[in-house]
């Protein structure tokens, strides 16, 4: 098991370890207040850390954490305590009541007062006020009687050229009694837009509706607000034929089809579009591809971002909440930031401080690289790599003497920039450097440390079977 690939084992323990140990998290999150009672779960997760990254044992604390892009155990207990406050709040239930909060003080912390300081923290420090995620988007557990069949409007997701095609080919023959409507919604940051351009039969004068509306919202609401938009419109027209929605969003489409959980901008989207499924005898839903130089599309396109910029827009501005996901990244970011001032302030791998001086969940950098390359680079990132130095400063070599060309410092710089056994390694690998970055990096500390870790870990597989066949000549004399 422990031979997996760093991603692989990261994975494995975010799945089956870490659930074990945070199992009900929020109901004795109060073991916060006590760090001696974390002891126990940060020394699973140091090993954890060990066993991902393929580390040595004398690895500490805070160094297995940061490789391996693990929350220590205080940061993944606030995080899931207020990360299932969110999610309760997204079913309506809101456990902070007014109530609560004032009730009469009694000298045992609650989980519940824990919940209520972190919330109050977030507000204050985290520039996510309270009543944001008070607002956050509510999902239903079911939209419509589960066994009735009155929602027919199935979404049509065609391969990618198939979709533009079949736009591209029905607009130009379709009769003027017929409605076609391209919507789209564009986020920036805070700053959000949402667009519907509507078009009458094959002419190409179009009638183009936006809004504008701020704050943590994702793309896909974004989308939703814009389909709501262009039903609040069609519906003041009067009949038509048929009426053709074509929307760039997939996941838009795919949740308004949801019956189970589903949000509720996608809820309203689908009450909208009930409403003008009465003004014609056929309403269609379609996705096409964006950026395929569909003219319709890219108008849509355009007259959301300018919304986004703060132009003028019309339309009534809908009530619409905060995005679950947005709302849990600041949540993560915040206590990254915790995180990071903990590291900062540590006296412990400083070596690896100089190279991660904030903390990552990401390990992509391991991509590319085996299990071994990872660990030797992960070793040397944090200066635990055994040079003649290293190794005579823990008394296990008489001398600091470089075993192939008797340099009396080899620690780590001589083998990476001087020691002469690896010379030709050294002009191979930066060659390489220069036609892979078109000359922007070279062979140098900063670049290998960080983004060139792919480099030094051929370099070190390099430098790792030459000690090998150096000691079994040695053997051998
Ligand atoms: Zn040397």
């Amino acid at each position: 098991m422990w031979g997996f690939h760093p991603r692989i084992m990261q994975r494995l323990v975010s799945a089956t370890i870490f659930p074990l140990l945070f199992y009900a998290t929020p109901v004795w999150c109060s073991a916060v207040q006590f760090l001696a009672r974390l002891t126990p779960l940060d020394r699973v997760i140091r090993l954890s850390g060990i066993a991902t990254m393929g580390l040595l044992r004398t690895v500490s604390y805070e160094v297995a954490v940061m490789l391996a892009g693990f929350l220590p155990a205080e940061f993944q207990i606030r995080q899931r305590t207020v990360e299932f406050y969110l999610r309760q709040l997204t079913y309506g239930r809101n456990l902070i009541t007014e109530e609560v909060r004032y009730a009469e003080p009694s000298h045992a912390t609650t989980p519940l007062d824990i919940l209520d300081f972190e919330v109050a923290q977030l507000d204050r420090h985290g520039s996510l006020p309270r009543h944001y995620l008070q607002r956050v988007e509510t999902r239903s557990f079911w939209t419509v009687d589960p066994t009735s069949e009155s929602w027919t409007l199935v979404p049509s997701i065609l391969d990618a050229e198939v979709a533009t095609q079949w736009i591209r080919q029905s607009r130009p023959v379709s009769a003027p009694d017929e409605l076609w409507i391209f919507t789209d919604g564009s986020v920036d940051g805070m700053d959000c837009g949402a667009s519907a351009v509507l078009f009458f039969g094959s002419s190409m004068t179009r009638q183009s509706y936006s809004v504008r509306f701020v704050g943590n919202r994702s793309s896909t609401q974004a989308e939703l607000v814009a389909i709501i938009l262009a039903c609040q419109k069609v519906s003041t027209l009067g009949r038509f034929r048929r009426i053709t929605l074509v929307s760039d969003s997939q996941p838009a489409l795919l949740g308004i089809q949801r019956r189970q959980g589903i949000t509720l901008l996608a809820c309203r989207a689908c009450d909208a579009l009930s409403t003008i499924q009465t003004q014609t005898d056929e309403l269609r839903l379609w996705w096409t591809p964006s950026h395929v130089e569909l003219e319709e599309n890219d108008q849509g396109h355009e007259a959301a971002k300018l919304a986004t910029r703060g132009h003028p827009t019309d339309g009534t501005l809908i009530d619409i909440p905060h995005c679950y996901t947005t709302l849990r990244t600041k949540i993560r970011r915040f206590l990254f930031t915790q995180v990071n001032r903990q590291w900062t302030n540590s006296e412990r791998g400083r070596a690896l401080y100089s190279v991660m001086p904030t903390f990552s969940s990401s390990i992509a950098w391991t991509e590319g690289l085996s299990r071994r390359e990872s660990a030797l680079v992960a070793q040397f990132l944090i200066a635990h790599y055994a040079t003649s130095s290293y190794l005579h400063r823990f008394g296990l070599r008489e001398d600091s003497e470089c075993v192939w060309c008797g340099d009396d410092g080899d620690d780590w710089e001589h083998r990476l920039f001087e020691c002469p056994r690896f010379e030709y390694t050294r002009q191979r690998l930066a060659m390489e450097i220069e036609i892979d970055l078109e000359g922007a990096q070279c062979w140098c500390r900063e670049f290998l440390l960080t983004d060139g870790r792919k480099y030094l870990a051929k370099f070190l597989k390099a430098v790792h079977g030459a000690t090998r066949s150096c000691l079994e000549d040695l053997d051998r004399e």
